[in-house]
């Protein structure tokens, strides 16, 4: 609060221990800290302006040390967070990859997680979604506090679904910036790891999360019309996808041969239903298994030209699927 001392609109503003006292100089009464003071002009007494000054001062004052208790520490802030990945550090921390909504992607240690006795420890875990609060640091935000906000102890239950919940959060990694807000990101992620919890099909849900980070990270697919010479598509010509120029290569331009690069029209169909359908709507789709692998290998070969390569939860989910329960232990990370 800023003031101006002697001005009309202050002394208007002090009310009734200052009533029809002008900002010259005739002597008036002010109330300053609770006790009354009296002050005229002249023989060095205090003017009326500052003492109306004085009595502000006392005011604002009174009115700091009310609000003084809440003032925030700015070192301390309190986020949702998916942890990413981890690593341990040291002989009882561990580097954490936290996922932020605000934030995108921040490194954060957590002293002394290790040890039995640690209030952080069976809190700060992956596939969860977490209430933290964090000290900012000079190498990395320090993990003060934990709280579990979303457990989605579901998705644990199946090796399938806890893979491809490890294959999601790789792709977040490999998508997102340290320090850049990613809210679009997190909140796919987010509800990716619902709709497993939930039990929906985690080929379906990575399906639908692949397309929907290819669209927030501006690589959407283009699956209704040529590629090359932008003609929309008609159902009965051969169709080639083509990753490198971003989708659905028509039979008129040239391009890789079909035997390498076609694609069904029923895949096309299904590639587009990924982008317009609700979820809901995707999990109660009845597909041949032929055209969902054909869908699988379009977007992996679309997310492996977006994001420069594999994601390395590909093998441990291929792996899984591959051997039905027995997998490598811990996951991927
Ligand atoms: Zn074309």
């Amino acid at each position: 609060m800023s003031y101006q001392p002697g001005s009309q609109e202050l002394l208007d503003s002090i009310g009734n221990s200052a009533v029809g006292v002008a900002a010259d100089a005739r002597p008036i009464a002010a109330w300053a800290g609770g006790r009354e003071v009296r002050a005229g002009t002249g023989g060095g007494g205090i003017s009326g302006s500052s003492l109306v000054h004085a009595a502000r001062i006392a005011e604002a004052v009174c009115a700091r040390r009310d609000s003084v208790v809440v003032v925030p520490n700015p070192r301390l802030y309190v986020t949702d967070a998916i942890v990413l990945s981890r690593f341990d550090y040291g002989e009882a921390d561990r580097v954490m990859t936290l996922f932020t909504p605000a934030l995108g992607k921040l490194k954060a240690i957590a002293k002394g997680v290790r040890r039995p006795t640690s209030r952080l420890g069976g809190a700060l875990e992956p596939l969860a979604e977490l209430r933290v609060a964090l000290a900012r640091g000079r190498t990395f935000d320090v993990v003060t506090q934990v709280e579990v906000s979303q457990a989605w102890l579901h998705l644990r239950d199946n090796l399938e679904s806890a893979a491809t919940a490890w294959y999601l959060a790789e792709l977040a990694d490999r998508s997102i910036e340290e320090r850049h807000e990613a809210e679009g990101i997190y909140a796919l992620l987010r509800r990716s790891y619902e709709l497993l919890d939930e039990g929906m099909d985690s080929g379906r849900v990575a399906r639908w999360y692949e397309m929907h980070l290819a669209d927030e990270l501006g690589v959407r697919p283009e699956v209704d019309r040529c590629v090359e010479c932008d003609r929309v598509l008609e159902a009965d010509e051969e169709f080639r996808w083509v990753p490198p120029l971003g989708g659905v290569l028509c039979s008129r331009c040239p391009g890789p041969p079909a035997e390498r690069a076609g694609i069904s029209v029923a895949a096309v169909k299904v590639l587009k239903a990924y982008q317009r359908m609700d979820v809901e709507a995707l999990a109660g789709l009845r597909l041949p298994s032929a055209v969902e692998r054909e869908v699988e290998g379009a977007m992996r070969d679309f997310l492996h030209v977006s994001l420069d390569r594999d994601a390395r939860s590909l093998d441990f989910l291929d792996e899984v699927r591959r051997t039905g329960s027995r997998a490598p232990e811990g996951g991927p990370g």
